[in-house]
């Protein structure tokens, strides 16, 4: 051991593992024993010490190795304090300890370390070779020596610091012990359904299950809960509280956990070069979206959001798409918010179909559709608004004769709530709604909502309308006359492009297009594309040049963004 002591420093190897000297087992069990065994198998001189041999066996040992009951190592470590010197390393076996129950030996200066074979020891000669065993040191050579000896035994050493070491053992705590609460609580209730040998019935299915989850991990999860089948899982919980109440909350608990578990396999799927189309998630509460993202959250995972009031079409797919190419994780928001409606406004009207949407959003790539009630958002004593001023609300849709700014108050209250209810990385906007999108950007940056704020293109019909979920509004000659609006736009910017420097005279060749299409509109103008202050020449600046008008019972929006020192941007 001297030889050891001399390597202390030096990284284990096999000329240190055959250096490992004598070894003292305290006491006698079914994991002392089985330790010994072990250790006399690959050659190590082994002295084993029961009660009222502890100190024979460590007198002279260069590693003493405590196998006794949690609640006695301590007394252990004290009784052999005496007998031990600063060459002998001392260790303990436990799980669910730490190095502190060891400190009487480390008072000695004795190096202390942990060696813990994580598997059930039924018997004194149960085998350990191969049986993974967690191991910590005091010092680097402790956890060296630890390492060491764990890998003569024929065990797989890996390290768990010592501060860990409760995560730890409620680690192995879940995946043996509970396993067998749970298998015992089936059991139970197939007993109780009136199945006999329950125990032998379930055998096979645990058996297997353990099996494909050592193989492909959480993708082997499958059932009722993976397939977004709530149905069934109400006759589930509904059987569960006529015949065993009890074990209702664990089974809530672990459906909640399932589905999040469901939730990463339909962002992350375990599909070697396929493409998975599934059906996302509905969650309804702020409650259920946080304990659905929790996992991802935990593994450092992007968030990605899509907020809108759907009946969805190409443009939010468009939206969700982007989102999923950019993140880990997509959630799309499907909510009518009523505050950015004014009183004489469509609330009431705006068409719905949450079937299709949820349908849409799973095609484009979407995890999670957070589609909240109406109560569940704005509770009756709701009382805060987020409004942004600068000039931005006021003006096009937000003028007092328009919409009016408490429109664009009701669009940023509700952002705000999205943002901090997901809690996303990216949220994706549509510059379709050109002012909306500056003013998001502005409220996050102003109120340092830690997202990336992303606007995309608007999305057309092929005859250039902008898609609009109001769309459905327009009569079939409206929709023709509809055309007008993208033509007005396209006839602004194709002056501009062509060297008009006014933006009064080619807003007056757009008016014409909109006047000869027979739509009168609310505003035609041209603003500046960051501050929303009017522009009257086209220069450097990239210019917004917006319109809005009410076609038949539709009030429609439309765009162009024309920067003239990096060309235009198809808006
Ligand atoms: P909405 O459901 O109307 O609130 O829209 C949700 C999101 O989709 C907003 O960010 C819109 O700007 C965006 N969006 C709506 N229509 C389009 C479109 N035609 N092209 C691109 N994005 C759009």
């Amino acid at each position: 051991m001297r030889e050891l002591e001399r390597n202390r420093d030096a990284p284990a190897s096999t000329e240190a593992s055959s250096e490992l000297g004598r070894l003292a087992v305290i006491g006698n069990g079914r994991v002392g024993g089985s330790l010994a065994h072990a250790a006399r198998a690959a050659g190590l001189e082994v002295r084993v010490g029961g009660r009222g041999q502890v100190l024979e066996a460590v007198r002279g040992s260069d590693i003493v190795l405590i196998c006794v009951p949690d609640r006695a190592i301590a007394d252990v470590s004290r009784e052999i304090a005496q007998a031990i010197d600063v060459t002998t390393y001392v260790g303990h076996v436990s799980g669910a300890s730490g190095l502190d129950v060891l400190r009487p030996a480390m008072e000695r200066g004795a190096p202390t370390f942990s060696l813990h074979p994580l598997q059930t020891i039924p018997e004194p000669t149960t085998t350990l070779l191969g049986v993974p065993a967690a191991v910590a040191g005091s010092t680097p050579a402790a956890t060296r020596i630890a390492t060491t000896l764990a890998e003569r035994l024929g065990l797989r050493p890996f390290e768990v610091p010592d501060d860990q070491r409760a995560a730890y053992h409620a680690a192995a705590v879940l995946a043996s012990n509970f396993l067998i609460a749970l298998e015992e609580t089936a059991a139970d209730l197939l007993t109780r359904a009136g199945v006999e040998d329950a125990r032998a019935v379930l055998t096979p299915l645990v058996l297997r299950t353990a099996a494909n989850w050592s193989d492909t991990g959480r993708a082997a999860l499958t059932g009722p809960i993976a397939r977004g089948d709530e149905t069934t899982v109400a006759r589930h919980r509904a059987a569960l509280r006529a015949m065993a109440p009890e074990f209702e909350p664990l089974y809530d608990a672990l459906a909640e956990r399932t589905r999040a578990l469901a939730t990463l396999n339909r962002s992350q799927p375990h599909v070697e070069g396929g493409t998975q189309v599934s059906t996302p998630r509905i969650v309804r509460t702020r409650e259920e979206l946080r304990a659905a993202l929790a996992p991802a959250r935990g593994e450092g995972r992007t968030i990605g959001l899509v907020p809108t009031m759907g009946f969805l079409h190409e443009g939010h797919l468009s939206l969700i798409q982007a989102a999923r190419e950019r993140c880990d994780v997509v959630v799309m928001s499907l909510f009518v918010n009523p505050t950015q409606f004014g009183p004489r406004e469509d609330l009431a009207a705006y068409p719905r179909d949450e079937a299709s949407d949820v349908t849409l959003a799973g095609e484009a790539g979407a995890d999670l559709v957070y589609a909240p009630d109406t109560g569940h958002v704005y509770p009756p004593d709701f009382a805060t608004v987020v409004e942004v001023g600068g000039g931005l609300t006021d003006v096009l849709c937000g003028d007092p004769a328009r919409r009016g700014s408490a429109h664009f108050r009701g669009v940023t209250t509700v952002v705000a709530k999205l943002l901090n209810a997901v809690g996303p990385d990216v949220a994706f906007f549509g510059q379709k709604d050109a002012q909306q999108a500056i003013i998001v950007r502005r409220m996050a940056r102003d109120l340092e909502f830690p997202v990336e704020i992303v606007v995309l293109p608007t999305v057309r019909e092929p005859d250039g309308l902008a898609m609009s979920s109001r769309n459905v509004y327009l009569q079939p000659d409206e929709r023709v006359r509809a055309r007008g609006l993208n033509r007005a736009l396209a006839a602004v910017s194709d002056a501009a492009r062509s060297g008009e420097t006014s933006t009064a005279r080619a807003l007056a060749l757009g008016e014409k297009v909109l006047a000869d299409a027979g739509i009168v509109p609310e505003y035609l103008e041209a603003r500046d594309a960051e501050t929303l202050a009017e522009v009257e020449r086209f220069d450097d600046r990239r210019v917004l040049v917006a319109v809005a008008a009410r076609i038949g019972s539709a009030r429609l929006i439309d765009n162009v963004l024309i920067d003239l020192s990096h060309g235009e941007d198809p808006a």
